[in-house]
């Protein structure tokens, strides 16, 4: 068993060796954390004190701790996952996320050449990735990397959809079969609204991507 861990580390440390280089060549940052713990000491050390921080959807951040550890930190945190807040609040923090000074999200899916694939559906998320926030990081475990740009589209569609239907509680056909039914998938339902795919950043080092190995989230 641990022979197999081990092979599957080497592996994530090798793909992320590649990706990381490529991330440069589109002007992005890449770091790669074995672990989940890892990875938030490096992140909570990103965001300066008394900066106003932005959160896009993610299992991501939650399961590895990180949403915690930045309630622990001394700055303005939009969190939209409080208890008892209600979806105007969330709404306003999702407007409030796109002039913050640092952005955290995840990415559905990450090419091997570097690209970050996401698909959204109200589209705070990507529309902040593209523009607004001074930082965005991105945390994302190596369970996203998908070979090339189709196989990460379909990474989207046939795991994470379905997947993040499931856990929203929305009737998407895919909800039903576990893989994307598209044409057949239709407002208000379908959560998969906006595919962006983000081939490099114009500002060189506003995007830092944090690859984990470990699978996070869908
Ligand atoms: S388009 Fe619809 S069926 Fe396809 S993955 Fe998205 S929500 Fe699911």
């Amino acid at each position: 068993m641990t022979a197999k861990k081990d092979h599957k580390k080497a592996s994530y440390q090798l793909q992320a060796d590649g990706i990381i280089k490529n991330f440069k060549k589109r002007g992005m940052d890449g770091i790669f954390c074995a672990t989940s713990a890892q990875a938030v000491e490096e992140i909570c050390r990103m965001v300066p004190a008394g900066s106003l921080v932005g959160l896009g959807g993610s299992e991501t951040i939650m399961e590895t701790g990180l949403l915690d550890a930045l309630r622990r930190m001394d700055i303005r945190l939009l969190d939209r996952y409080k208890d008892g807040i209600s979806k105007e609040e969330v709404d306003a923090m999702r407007r409030q996320g796109l002039s913050a000074d640092v952005f955290i999200c995840s990415s559905n899916a990450i090419t091997g050449d570097g690209k970050l694939v996401n698909i959204d559906g109200t589209g705070n998320r990507v529309a902040a990735l593209i523009f607004g926030p001074k930082k965005v990081i991105v945390i994302a475990g190596m369970n996203k990397v998908a070979s090339n740009l189709e196989t990460a589209i379909a990474r989207v569609k046939n795991t994470a959809a379905p997947a993040n239907s499931i856990r929203v509680g929305v009737e998407t056909p895919c909800s039903h079969v576990g893989f994307c039914q598209d044409p057949h998938c239709h407002l208000p339902q379908r959560i998969c609204c906006q595919l962006v795919i983000t081939e490099a950043s114009m500002t060189p080092g506003r995007i830092t991507i944090v690859l984990v190995g470990e699978p996070l989230g869908y």
